[in-house]
């Protein structure tokens, strides 16, 4: 059983605006998806179905499903689905710049985890990203683009998700971060077993760290097949 099914899944804003047309994406458990696609294909559209937060930008799911664990979670609200372990991190590397790493962590923390858990996890992303760990203590506005995106990263960490749905991490970053970046992603999905959806532009990128992919274009699922099939394809 997939840990995320996505069937027939279509997106209407703003009551008018059919943005995605009947898209069905599965994740089975452990692995790492990719959604590939160029820019306006649908491909953030499908990741805030997945994680609530098309509300926000008076999107709705208005036909189809999507199950989580077995659970249909279409219409569930957004911190709901955070507590049962989906994670979006959007794009464009949000991060509060005023706060350094460390307070940023520790402002993404879920309420009611307690300090030494907290402290656990942090040591755990630090681990991952020495980058992040060398400046945890700087203020986060004054971090490279990289770092901004490894604490972005570590932000959802913190909330320990089953399902981490990250969406263009490697937007503005040198080949050299990207390859450093997709290469501490793989590696958290090998260690802890975590399930990963990757949306990406950079289809050659992503192909290389992921086991599957689905091709997305104008609202549409139009290629589905192994990493190997679809580089084959391109
Ligand atoms: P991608 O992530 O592949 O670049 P998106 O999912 O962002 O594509 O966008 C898919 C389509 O939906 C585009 O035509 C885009 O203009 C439109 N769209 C995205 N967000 C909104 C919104 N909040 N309101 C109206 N249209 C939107
Ligand atoms: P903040 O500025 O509080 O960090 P953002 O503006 O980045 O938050 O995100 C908007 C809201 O969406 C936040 O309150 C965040 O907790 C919430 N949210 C809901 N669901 C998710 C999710 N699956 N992944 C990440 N954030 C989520």
């Amino acid at each position: 059983q997939p840990i995320l099914s996505m069937n027939s899944v279509e997106v209407l804003y703003d009551n008018v605006m059919l943005a995605i047309k009947g898209v069905s994406v599965q994740v089975p458990k452990g692995e790492m998806i990719a959604l590939l696609g160029s820019n306006g294909a649908g491909k953030s559209t499908t990741l805030k179905a997945i994680s609530g937060l098309l509300k926000a930008e008076r999107g709705r799911v208005s036909r189809g499903e999507i199950k989580f664990e077995g659970t249909d979670i279409t219409d569930m609200l957004a911190q709901n689905r955070v507590a049962q372990g989906i994670c979006h991190v959007i794009e464009g590397r949000r991060v509060f710049e005023h706060l350094t790493p460390e307070e940023n962590l520790t402002a993404a923390a879920p309420s009611g985890m307690s300090r030494s858990a907290l402290n656990v996890e942090k040591e755990k992303i630090y681990n991952y990203f020495p980058r992040l760990a060398e400046r945890r203590n700087s203020l986060s506005g004054y971090l490279s683009g990289g770092e901004q995106q490894m604490l972005a990263i570590g932000r959802a960490l913190v909330t320990q998700p089953k399902l981490l749905m990250l969406d263009e991490p490697s937007l503005g970053l040198a080949p050299f971060l990207v390859a450093e970046i997709f290469g501490i992603l793989q590696k958290i999905n090998k260690e802890d077993g975590m399930s990963v959806l990757l949306v990406e532009q950079n289809a050659l990128a992503a192909l290389e760290i992921v086991s599957e992919g689905y091709l997305i274009e104008n609202g549409r699922v139009v290629m589905n097949g192994t990493a190997e099939a679809l580089k084959a394809n391109s």
